[in-house]
């Protein structure tokens, strides 16, 4: 079985660098899409409140008989629920959903610059670290002067953020700043969301080179260079092919390579202007 490695957080805590995400996974499917995850190995699992699945995560999670300890599970707080009150009755509202005591990873899930909240927002997640309600907090798509803002006014830097990142999309500023002050980048839609980005001749020609496809070389890129990844599919064959990159490593010419595809190209929202 492969064996995935894990990165250490800012906290002491650790994350493992590959798991499942469940945006667009539907509700009614999410249980045994994570339960065929669990029998291949997958131990962490990337949700959010406004997925509106996390019931099936937690009966996967009540299903597989795994240790809690052996389990990397993370929830999201939506932007409605942003606030000190909201944020911590929509932590408790995710516990209840997932039928867990705890998530490891908590990350407030956007910025949304417009609304002025992020500070009392994060003061509510330090809160529910110390209550024991998570492990480990963080935020997600949040910009370099977003990341300041609350480390400055409150001490406490973010154990990670979720960014979107792929080879379009490097991130190559805001990843120095993470390596810089000790934070974990995890990335979003890794592989662009599957389509054109995979048919990229030069990421054919690795693939082909290593005996893998495009998807896996992805995959095995953002491994090599740090990123924690959480590819999403609902399709058992995919779910194997996407654990399967533990067993191969990306050489020099392969890594300038996908360094090169680098175009500053989103496939989601801008943080900037985002206040959904
Ligand atoms: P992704 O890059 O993981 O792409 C998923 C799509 O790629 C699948 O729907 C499928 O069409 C295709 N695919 C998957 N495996 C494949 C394979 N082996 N070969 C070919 N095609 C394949 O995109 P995503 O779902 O947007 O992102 C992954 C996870 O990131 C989400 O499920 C979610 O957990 C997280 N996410 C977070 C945010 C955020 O704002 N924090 C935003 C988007 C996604």
């Amino acid at each position: 079985m492969s064996t995935v490695p894990f990165l250490k957080f800012n906290d002491g805590h650790s994350i493992p660098q590959f798991g499942l995400g469940v945006w667009q996974t539907p509700a009614a499917e999410t249980a045994q899409v994570v339960q065929e995850a669990f029998k291949l190995g997958y131990r962490h699992i990337d949700g959010a409140a406004i997925y509106r699945n996390e019931e099936g995560v937690g009966a996967a999670i009540k299903a597989s008989g795994l240790k809690r300890d052996a389990l990397f599970v993370t929830t999201k707080l939506w932007n409605s629920d942003q606030g000190h009150d909201g944020a911590l009755r929509a932590l408790d509202a995710s516990l209840s959903k997932l039928q867990l005591d705890y998530v490891d990873l908590y990350l407030i899930h956007w910025p949304t610059p417009g609304n002025n909240r992020q500070v009392d927002t994060w003061k509510a997640l330090v809160e529910a670290r110390q209550a024991g309600k998570v492990k480990s907090i963080g935020v997600s798509n949040y910009r370099i002067e977003d990341l300041e803002r609350i480390a400055d006014a409150t001490g406490v830097v973010p154990a990670a953020n979720q960014v979107e990142l792929h080879p379009w999309l490097q991130q190559r500023e805001l990843r120095d700043f993470h390596a810089r002050h000790g934070i974990v980048t995890e990335a979003w839609s890794p592989l662009a969301q599957g389509g054109e980005l995979l048919g990229d001749a030069s990421l054919q020609a690795i693939a082909n080179k290593h005996g893998k496809s495009a998807a896996q070389v992805v995959l095995r890129w953002h491994v090599q260079v740090g990123n924690v990844v959480f590819p999403k599919s609902v399709h058992a064959a995919r779910l194997a092919e996407n654990i399967a990159i533990f067993d191969f490593a990306l050489d020099a010419d392969d890594l300038a390579a996908i360094a090169r595809l680098d175009r500053g190209q989103r496939v989601g929202p801008d943080p900037s202007t985002a206040n959904f």
